[in-house]
């Protein structure tokens, strides 16, 4: 079953103010489609001025690509992504016996390979054909409640000049990320707890030639 944009008859889009989202990572695209598909304004401001270009998060898990399929562009992510239906792990010169994902009641029993930026620009892809186009070069400041506790006005900058503006929004959503600014300015706690664990990422290719042989 596809996501519907059917509106409830007494709903006038004109006259609501948006849903003001804060960052187009993942998490704001993928808010922005669903509030789309439902038939909710949006506008979404993002600070970067070019699109993020780094593998980052380079799986989407069986349920994520049930929701995708719900959205109607599952299809779009299969047809770039790479199926993995078992993973190897190779420890210490010894391969350590692994379960595939054959046993998940899913109609996608893999993880798709697919890297963080190939998401997000056909997350953006299909916020475009919707209409929504992300505002890029803005960076959220701060933002105020009216006083009817209605409204916030959300105060943004461009990063490349000293233009200032102000947008009211029904809602704004802070998916601006690990160090948030809007969690801090709304006060919230980042819940969960840091390690000392030091782990290096980066976006290679290796040579087959190189890897184990049972690779
Ligand atoms: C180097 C690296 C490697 C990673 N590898 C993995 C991995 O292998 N597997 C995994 O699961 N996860 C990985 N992650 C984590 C994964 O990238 C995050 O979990 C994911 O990006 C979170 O999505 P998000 O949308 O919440 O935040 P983000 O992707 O951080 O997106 C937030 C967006 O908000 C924008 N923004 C921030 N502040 C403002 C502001 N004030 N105004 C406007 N816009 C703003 C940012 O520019 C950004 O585009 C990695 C992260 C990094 C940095």
């Amino acid at each position: 079953m596809h996501a519907s944009t059917a509106m409830p008859a007494d709903e006038d889009t004109s006259t609501r103010h948006p849903v003001v989202i804060i960052g187009a990572g993942p998490v704001g695209l993928m808010a922005g489609l669903v509030l789309t598909e439902a038939g909710v304004p949006v506008e979404i401001y993002e600070r970067n001025l070019e699109q993020m270009n780094e593998l980052r998060s380079a799986g989407l898990q069986p349920r994520m690509l049930e929701v995708l399929d719900h959205y109607g562009i599952v299809d779009r992510f299969i047809e770039v992504g790479n199926p993995i239906t078992a993973v190897q792990v190779y420890l210490k010169g010894t391969f350590i016996p692994s379960a595939g994902f054959d046993s998940i009641r899913t109609e996608y029993p893999f993880v798709l390979g697919c890297g963080q930026n190939t998401t997000e620009i056909l997350l953006h892809q299909r916020l475009a054909e919707l209409g929504v186009h992300v505002q890029r070069g803005w960076r959220y400041v701060a933002h105020a409640t009216t006083d009817d506790a209605a409204c916030v006005d959300v105060q943004l900058a461009r990063v490349d000049s000293d233009e200032v503006m102000e947008r009211r929004a029904c809602y704004m959503l802070g998916c601006d990320g690990g160090r948030s600014s809007v969690r801090k300015a709304i006060g919230a706690q980042f819940i969960g707890k840091k390690t000392n664990e030091k782990i290096v990422a980066c976006d290679m290719k290796v040579d087959a030639d190189q890897l184990p042989a049972a690779w």
